[in-house]
Order: structure tokens, then C-alpha cells, then sequence
């Protein structure tokens, strides 16, 4: 029988990546429910899967920030069940905290917490009456360590690892297995999509001059870290298929297998001090460049 996936977020980057890994599987062991919310941007995952068979794949609206649009997207999966449900929508938010408006700040928290969560609801019973089940989350080194300018982006990844932590406690009781799977900067559009203030920004000049020349230097940093770091949606996909493939998958998966070593830092020496000073001279010292 095949294990029904069903993935968030398919219209690009790592969702649509790795619903074309598993619906184009060679063993066709997955039925994929690729969801997106427009779904006017399916022509790019269609084209991807092209001369495939229409039974490993089906393509539904789901909008996260929308509970209805969760529920019928849930009744319309054919098998009436989910083996493996994958959290992965998310977007961004970069800039001087500020300037950010409650708006935005608000829609990053739908969208990345509240999405994630209500999603996770709308599975949950089902997979507890099932007794197995996989929950597997699209989580961010930002959601283990603070990044400058990132403040609510970090927030909302920060949150969601304490609800799956908390969940992942509850539901080995069920069979069903929680795991996050950490990236770093990942080659998508992500960086397209997020919400970024811009150095041209007029905007921007309500900002002190200190706070706009380090802004200036992450911005900086970040296209430095995007040009010579990023990992492909394959590269993540992989480690996907390795916590799918696990008969007990672990909580916690690093894309780039080890654990970054500011990341550790956070554990070693919990009182902090050493992370934000490592941080900090790692995007802010240009002499280290
Ligand atoms: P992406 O922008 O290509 O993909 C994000 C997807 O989420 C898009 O298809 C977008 O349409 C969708 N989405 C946004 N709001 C939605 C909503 N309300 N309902 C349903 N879908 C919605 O970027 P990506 O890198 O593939 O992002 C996937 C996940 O990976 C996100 O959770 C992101 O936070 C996380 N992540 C990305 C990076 C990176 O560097 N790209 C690093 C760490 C974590």
C-alpha cells in the first residue's frame, strides 16, 4: 500500500521539491497531495512531474492561515487517512524591528506558528485513531539561534520548535513520530518571497545611522552566506527521505548532518553571552571577511 503524504507549501522551493521526489518515486510507494494556496502556480511542480502517473500525485488548494481551506483540503484526500504530513509553508520577514508594522509582523506569525499548529490540529486526530503516523516539519536554524534583523521570522521558528518538541513528547504514546528538519540557507525563493526592507527603501531614513550601517553589513553577510553555503532543495529532500525512511526517526535532522557549531554554542554555554558575541562578530566584523 502506498503511504500518503501530504506537503504544505508545493508551489516552490523545498515543498514542490520534494513532492516531485516522492510522487516520481521509483517504487511509486507514495500517493503525494501536493497542497499550495494559489493554485494558479501549479504549472512549475506539473511541468516538473511531467510524464508521470496520475496515481502518485494530486494537486489540492490549502491555504494554512485558512482553517476551511485545511478542512477541505483534508476531505478530499481519497484514503480518508495521512501517513506523513509535512509542515513546510513558511515565509519571511527581514528588516529593522522599528519599522516592522503589526501587520506583517502578525501575517509571519499566522503563517509560520498558527498555520503550522492549526494544520498539525486538523491532522491529529486521525493519526491518533490510526495509531501511527509522521508528522515532519520544514524548521530553520533560526529557529535554534537568534539572527539580527530577523526578530519575528526567528520568533515564529523559535515557537514552532517548542510545539513540536512538546507534541513529539505526547505522541510517541500514539505511534506517531514528530521530527523537524533544520536548514540553513537553502537555494528556493525564499528570499524573493519574504517581506524585506529594502536599502532603498525610503523608510529605511527613520532608521538611526548605526542601526542602518549594520543592517547594511547583514544584508551583506546574508547574500554572502546565499552565494557560498546554499544548500539545493535536492540536498534537503535527501534528508526528508532519511527521516520518511527511518523506522524511528529522530526529533531533530541538520540538513548539512552536522550541527553548526554556533548552534552548539547555545547548548555548551547556556548563559548566552558567547553566542551573541560569536554571532555578532561572525555578520558584523568586516575584518573577517
Ligand atoms: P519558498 O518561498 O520557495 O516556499 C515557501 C512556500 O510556502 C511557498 O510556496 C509559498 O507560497 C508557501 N506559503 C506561504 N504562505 C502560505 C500559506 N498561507 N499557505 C500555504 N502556503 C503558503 O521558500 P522555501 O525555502 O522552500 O521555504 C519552505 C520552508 O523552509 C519555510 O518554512 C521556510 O521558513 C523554511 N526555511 C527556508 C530556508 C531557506 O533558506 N530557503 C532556510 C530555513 C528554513
Amino acid at each position: 500500500d502506498k503511504k500518503v503524504v501530504l506537503i504544505t507549501g508545493c508551489s516552490s522551493g523545498i515543498g514542490l521539491s520534494l513532492a516531485v521526489r516522492l510522487a516520481s518515486d521509483p517504487d511509486k510507494s507514495f500517493k503525494v497531495y501536493a497542497t499550495m494556496r494559489n493554485l494558479a502556480k501549479k504549472e512549475r511542480l506539473l511541468e516538473c512531474v511531467k510524464g508521470l502517473h496520475k496515481d502518485t500525485l494530486d494537486i489540492l488548494q490549502m491555504d494554512v492561515t485558512d482553517r476551511q481551506s485545511i478542512l477541505d483540503a483534508r476531505d478530499r484526500v481519497v484514503e480518508k487517512r495521512v501517513d506523513i504530513l509535512v509542515c513546510n509553508a513558511g515565509v519571511g520577514l527581514m528588516g529593522p524591528l522599528e519599522m516592522q508594522s503589526l501587520d506583517s509582523m502578525r501575517q509571519i506569525l499566522e503563517v509560520n506558528l498558527l498555520g503550522t499548529v492549526q494544520t498539525i490540529q486538523a491532522f491529529l486526530s486521525e493519526m491518533k485513531a490510526q495509531g501511527q503516523g509522521r508528522i515532519l516539519v520544514t524548521g530553520s536554524t533560526g529557529g535554534l539561534h537568534g539572527l539580527p534583523f530577523n526578530e519575528v521570522y526567528c520568533a515564529s521558528k523559535f515557537a514552532i520548535e517548542g510545539a513540536c518538541e512538546s507534541l513529539a513528547v505526547l505522541l510517541q504514546h500514539f505511534n506517531i513520530h514528530v521530527s523537524l528538519i533544520e536548514c540553513g540557507p537553502v537555494n528556493t525563493d525564499f528570499m524573493a518571497n519574504l517581506q524585506k526592507v529594502e536599502l532603498e527603501d525610503a523608510s529605511l531614513q527613520q532608521v538611526d545611522i548605526q542601526t542602518l550601517s549594520l543592517y547594511e553589513k547583514y544584508l551583506q553577510h546574508c547574500s554572502d552566506i546565499f552565494q557560498n553555503a546554499a544548500q539545493d532543495t535536492e540536498d534537503i529532500v535527501k534528508v526528508f527521505l532519511d527521516a520518511i525512511q527511518s523506522p524511528s526517526p529522530a526529533f531533530r535532522y541538520f540538513t548539512n548532518s552536522v550541527v553548526p557549531p554556533l548552534t552548539k554554542l547555545k547548548v555548551t554555554e547556556p548563559d548566552g553571552s558567547q553566542y551573541i558575541s560569536a554571532m555578532s562578530k561572525l555578520i558584523f566584523s568586516t575584518e573577517e571577511q
